[in-house]
């Protein structure tokens, strides 16, 4: 027999967008369940990003989440040791003024998110199956779905935060004549590598004729690698000793190998899908967006969502007033163009001015141009 059950919201997907929400409504006294298709053993060891930049370490801080990245290396500390290398040659970034990230890699973060939720008392279930939505558009959704022993469950609620990630179900449930999606493809792909290897220092990033390439720091004994190659290639064609070998030529020095745990090839893009809020549906992460990975701003931009979500369902519970519900699409979505804009930029520049075979020499000159104003001069 079904279980019913009534909360406030309903967040689908335990990752960085839906366990920072959940833990904003938690300090704001608003009830929340959180369901999550995976075990947690699964989503505590899933490898994905590693850095989170200043606007998303200073929110967590703001919302007294701080603790979460602590432990963290942050940017700021690393930066005099985190060189550009151009054709080989090692070049320093002209130090930011608001430098605040943290080198956190992704599975940390969602590991301290969940144990201060757990911690706080925050209903947080794990192994949710066929997690359906219903009822959207009305106001009283509900949220089905089976628990690890195959008994169904109906939560019934004011609000559904769909934030279960690009693949997730929630975007299904708005109507597909409602929903816009636009998308850029920069043409090309990284092959991205788990190593276990420490990074020292904990970034190095490259700009070659033969592609961009990247080394960033996972922990005290692990790092990923990044390299440019054509949307075509498959992981196959990369064995581990080509990883090392290319890597060492664009960074113009050799790399010292070590043991590879997994490859992946993943084509850089950007998409966004529009409206971000259907009914009482709204999409958070990358369930309404993706962003380059160059610019390392998909954890910061799920943050930002949170942040506005949790404001938004506060302002509406403890005042009454849907003003910040029924601007969340538009708030979020300026937010989310005005990141994709600088993450085009950052990645045409980092990838346009390396490789020539893909946008051609003027492109390239253009794009040297704009490298240039973010590096130190040559001594
Ligand atoms: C190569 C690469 C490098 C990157 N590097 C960085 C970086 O350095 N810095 C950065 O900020 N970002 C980076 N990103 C982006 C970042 O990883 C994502 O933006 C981030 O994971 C988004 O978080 P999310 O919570 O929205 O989605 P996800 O992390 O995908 O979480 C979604 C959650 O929903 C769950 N789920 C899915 N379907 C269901 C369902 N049907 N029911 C219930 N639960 C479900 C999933 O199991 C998952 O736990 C990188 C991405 C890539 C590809």
């Amino acid at each position: 027999m079904t279980k019913n059950e009534n909360t406030t919201v309903v967040v689908v997907g335990g990752g960085v967008a839906g366990l920072t929400l959940a833990n904003f409504l938690l300090r704001g006294g608003i009830g929340c369940t959180v369901l999550e298709k995976h075990s947690r053993d699964h989503v505590e060891n899933r490898q994905r990003a590693g850095s989170l930049d200043a606007r998303g370490v200073r929110l967590l801080r703001e919302w007294g989440l701080g603790e979460v990245v602590e432990g963290s290396t942050s940017h700021d500390t690393a930066d005099a040791g985190m060189p550009l290398l151009i054709d080989g040659k090692k070049r320093l970034w002209k130090t930011g003024e608001d430098d605040d990230g943290a080198f956190c890699p992704q599975q940390i973060l969602v590991r301290n998110l969940i144990a201060v939720f757990l911690r706080d008392g925050g209903d947080l279930r794990f192994e949710a199956e066929d997690v359906a939505l219903e009822g959207i558009d009305t106001e009283r959704p509900v949220v089905r779905y089976r628990d690890a022993a195959g008994a169904p469950h109906a939560l019934g609620c004011a609000f559904v935060a769909g934030a279960d990630g690009y693949q997730g179900v929630s975007r299904t449930a708005v109507p597909a004549d409602v929903l816009t999606c636009d998308t850029h493809e920069f043409g090309y792909a990284w092959l991205t590598v788990m190593a276990g290897v420490p990074a020292d220092p904990p970034a190095v990033l490259a700009v070659h004729s033969r592609g961009f390439a990247a080394r960033i720091t996972r922990g005290p004994a692990a790092s990923r690698l990044y390299l440019q190659c054509p949307l075509t290639d498959g992981v196959d064609e990369w064995p581990d000793e080509r990883v090392w070998r290319e890597l060492g030529t664009r960074f113009g020095e050799p790399v010292v190998p070590g043991p590879i745990t997994s490859k992946q090839v993943v084509p850089l893009r950007g998409v966004v899908f529009s409206p971000m809020r259907h009914g009482r549906l709204y999409l958070l992460g990358d369930a309404a967006h993706l962003i380059s990975p160059m610019s390392a701003e998909g954890m910061s931009l799920a943050l930002h969502d949170a942040e506005v979500l949790a404001r938004a369902v506060t302002r509406q519970v403890e005042k009454d007033d849907a003003s910040l519900l029924d601007s969340y699409s538009g708030t979020c979505l300026s937010h989310t163009w005005e990141r994709q804009a600088a993450a085009v930029w950052m990645t045409e520049t980092m990838h346009d001015s390396g490789d020539a075979s893909y946008e051609g020499e003027f492109r390239r000159q253009i794009a040297r141009k704009n490298l240039e104003s973010m590096v130190e001069p040559e001594r």
